[in-house]
């Protein structure tokens, strides 16, 4: 089963990563967390929520050869379970490479949380290449930081060409109308 979580930031996707392992924990089944390296906003191997302070322990891997590193992971323990956060930080390849081969070959449920568009408002390449493959989507939304209303947009509140910032405080979530 793959469940794929997207949304702007301050969705809440964090949490609700940290909540499902947790009750999957608690429910005597094993986890496995993986975060890109390219994530800087946290110290250590944890994820952390800014919502609810909550933290899982996570593996951080090298977002450009994720077939490889999760692969041998996998092989080393095994697990049933996977969560990858920020997914639009992989490469889409590998990474597609790699649930594909955990979903046929080892039967894992692989849990996926990432953005859902970009901050030119463009949805991540990732998203569009794993309809195909997913089993659900959760679409969660933020509130926007003008009118309060449902938020699906990641705005940018500096002017820069750079692909990838990561700043928590340069970022809003926007409604269709303010993004
Ligand atoms: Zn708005």
């Amino acid at each position: 089963m793959i469940i794929l979580t997207t949304g702007p930031m301050f969705s809440g996707k964090t949490e609700t990563l940290i909540k499902t392992a947790i009750d999957l924990e608690n429910a005597g089944a094993k986890y496995i967390a993986i975060k890109p390296t390219i994530d800087t906003r946290q110290a250590g191997n944890i994820i952390k929520s800014r919502a609810s302070n909550r933290s899982i322990k996570a593996v951080s891997i090298d977002p450009f050869q994720a077939d490889q590193d999760i692969i041998s992971l996998i092989q080393a323990q095994k697990f049933l379970n996977i969560f990858i956060d920020e997914i639009q930080f992989f490469d889409k390849f590998s990474l597609l490479a790699t649930i594909t081969y955990l979903s046929i070959f080892k039967d894992m449920n692989i849990y996926l949380y990432g953005l859902n568009f970009d901050y030119k408002n463009k949805i991540y390449d990732i998203n569009n290449y794993l309809i195909g493959i997913i089993d659900l989507k959760i679409d969660l939304k933020s509130e926007c930081y003008l009118c309060g209303c449902a938020a699906e947009y990641t705005k940018r509140l500096i002017r820069s060409d750079k692909e990838i910032i990561i700043d928590d405080n340069i970022y809003v979530a926007a409604c269709q109308e303010h993004k």
